[in-house]
């Protein structure tokens, strides 16, 4: 453990800190038919990033690196593109399967390039193949080949040109960086620490200068109703997705007795959301919750379906769930569950391991176990699989490709037909990862059934990825991103109705944060009481502004930091900035001073 020096007082108040234990999620054996949809789906996936790849650097992007390096960019870019396709596959894909990912491209034009790059051991031979390629080629005159020939002329001698281009090659520096595990296994073990350092200044001494000055404002007389209120009993995942916001997350010293937090969040909403990671481990207390908050009348839950082993374990859950909210007394409002389940291209992610064996972060299977079962307490149970928006949201191709079809043909081997009845657009346009010249239309939410029980509505909802945490690592063409948004508000157009979300979650432990941000807290609720943080949720200057994207808070930022510029360029959207910006408990201090000096409040 390596926390920052405590007083006693504080020590008390901050829970300790470990990081998540990465256990395996429980492995299940698939059909043989599901297998090969895994297997199917991997060399898909990885098709498509290889040739967006591809497409992204002929397109200009490896010219624009070459420029800084070689007074020959443009005669190189070409090849220097297929040295990058050659690493990339190295890299990237297990070699018992780079020859199938690359047998879709082996017809085409470029057929000859695929044979070179399986055909090579290492970056010289693949330069070497090349130029010996286009010296002895016969047929109609090509591009690639005068650029060769171009270069040969400049060059001493062959052997002179082969080393020229691998030290241009070294010099972008494109794999010695990046894309290996040890630089992945590095960055997170740097996000990790930046992510303890950060839950360890939440209500450090600068916090609690800042709740001093928020609790010295004019008391708010008539304090809102919530229209929906987080409930945290855990924090902690053992799956490893790519784009998850956490890395760290703090081991909680909880409560013994949550009903006492349900009672009082039970007065201030009808609505909760039990979320936290992987809450399958405490599902008791969703179970209590709903017999015990008597006003509340929605119970997310916010689920990423490795629960779901089996269809009996599936049974047993979701009948549970349905049971306690027929055991609430039948004076109390009728309930229901929203169960959210996480569902997309990146839970479902196909991943390798070392033997070449293929496996899903968390199987579509184990999807359909919950959306097969789901209908049956149509009357207690509202399912809604939570999407994250990737290239496929930009068509009907979301329900024919991707997970959504895994999901499709696994429930049509179970007898099911799944059958989408509406779909819903974003009310932006947005840039499809893949091809992002022009913002278009994209399919944000949509409802479907299986067709055997026509009267369960099932819910799919989808947003974007935002690069906190594990998806800091990810590269910005891999996901749909809020950038337009971002340049929007820059230019103080305003971000239209998207605010930053500010309502409260509380943590069994106590902690009062934000929805849209775990790392601002606005006190323990077990020690200071309810009164006392909805006053500071409705007077939080620091709060309320974010809330509305106020852009003076950048300016207020850069009094005191000069990295606004650095972090604006790596922000994939307005709640990425704002959470950035705030991160740092001094920063949040600074903030809320200059809000209440300026009179921002
Ligand atoms: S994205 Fe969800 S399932 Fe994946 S690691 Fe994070 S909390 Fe766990």
């Amino acid at each position: 453990m390596n926390t920052p020096a405590q007083t006693p007082a504080l020590k008390k108040i901050l829970p300790e800190i470990s990081i998540q234990s990465g256990r395996p999620s429980s492995e299940i054996t698939l059909s043989a038919e599901a297998q090969q949809d895994v297997h199917q789906a991997y060399l898909v996936t990885l098709r498509q990033r290889f040739k967006t790849e591809i497409n992204r650097l002929t397109q200009g992007d490896m010219q624009e690196m070459l420029k800084a390096h070689s007074e020959n960019a443009h005669d190189l870019s070409f090849m220097m593109t297929y040295v990058y396709a050659l690493n990339w596959l190295q890299q990237n894909v297990h070699s018992e399967f780079q020859q199938e990912v690359l047998a879709a491209f082996t017809n085409g034009p470029q057929a000859f390039l695929m044979q070179m790059i399986l055909q090579s051991t290492n970056t010289a031979e693949f330069i070497t193949a090349y130029i010996s390629y286009w010296e002895n080629f016969q047929g109609e005159p090509q591009l690639q080949q005068q650029q060769i020939l171009a270069l040969l002329q400049r060059a001493d001698d062959r052997q002179q040109l082969v080393n020229h281009i691998e030290n241009t090659w070294n010099k972008l520096q494109l794999f010695s960086n990046s894309f290996t595990p040890d630089y992945f296994a590095r960055g997170y073990k740097d996000i990790a620490r930046q992510e303890k350092q950060r839950y360890a200044g939440m209500l450090a001494e600068e916090d609690k200068l800042r709740l001093k000055l928020i609790d010295a404002l004019p008391d708010v007389s008539s304090l809102n109703f919530f229209n929906k209120l987080g409930l945290i009993p855990a924090m902690g995942c053992p799956q490893t997705c790519r784009h998850c916001m956490f890395v760290f997350r703090p081991l909680m010293k909880n409560t013994d007795d949550p009903d006492t937090l349900y009672q009082m969040v039970d007065k201030l909403t009808t609505s909760v959301l039990f979320t936290g990671g992987d809450l399958t481990k405490h599902l008791d207390h969703f179970y209590n919750a709903i017999t015990h908050m008597q006003h509340v009348t929605t119970f997310a839950i916010l689920l990423n379906g490795d629960f779901a082993d089996s269809r009996d374990v599936t049974e047993n859950i979701l009948s549970k769930m349905a049971s306690a909210i027929r055991r609430r007394p039948l004076s109390w409002p009728k309930a229901n569950v929203h169960l959210q389940i996480s569902f997309d291209e990146f839970h479902q992610e196909v991943v390798v391991d070392r033997k070449g064996n293929l496996k899903e972060r968390i199987p579509v299977v184990k999807i359909a176990n919950i959306v097969e079962t789901a209908p049956k307490y149509n009357d207690e149970i509202q399912l809604c699989l939570c999407h994250k928006q990737s290239h496929l949201n930009f068509s009907m191709d979301v329900f024919k490709k991707g997970v959504f079809a895994r999901l499709a043909k696994e429930l049509a081997r179970r007898g099911h037909q799944v059958q989408v009845l509406s779909t819903a657009p974003s009310s932006r346009l947005k840039r499809n990862p893949h091809n992002p010249q022009t913002p278009a239309q994209l399919i944000k939410d949509a409802t479907f059934i299986l067709t055997k029980y026509p009267q369960a509505l099932l819910m799919l909802t989808s947003s974007t990825i935002d690069a906190y945490g594990r998806a800091e690592m990810m590269a910005l063409h891999e996901a749909v991103n809020e950038r337009d948004l971002l340049k929007q508000m820059l230019a103080g157009q305003g971000t239209g109705a998207e605010t930053f979300d500010n309502d409260l979650m509380f943590w069994f432990n106590g902690w009062a944060t934000l929805f849209s941000a775990v790392h601002i807290c606005l006190g323990n609720v077990f020690e200071e009481g309810m009164q006392t943080i909805r006053q500071r949720q409705a007077k939080d200057p620091l709060s309320n502004a974010m809330h509305r994207f106020d852009i003076r808070l950048l300016d207020f930022y850069r009094e005191v930091r000069d990295d606004l510029d650095a972090i604006i360029e790596k922000s994939t959207g307005p709640h990425h900035l704002f959470h950035a910006i705030t991160e740092d408990g001094a920063i949040r201090l600074h903030l809320t001073e200059r809000l209440i000096d300026s009179g921002i409040l």
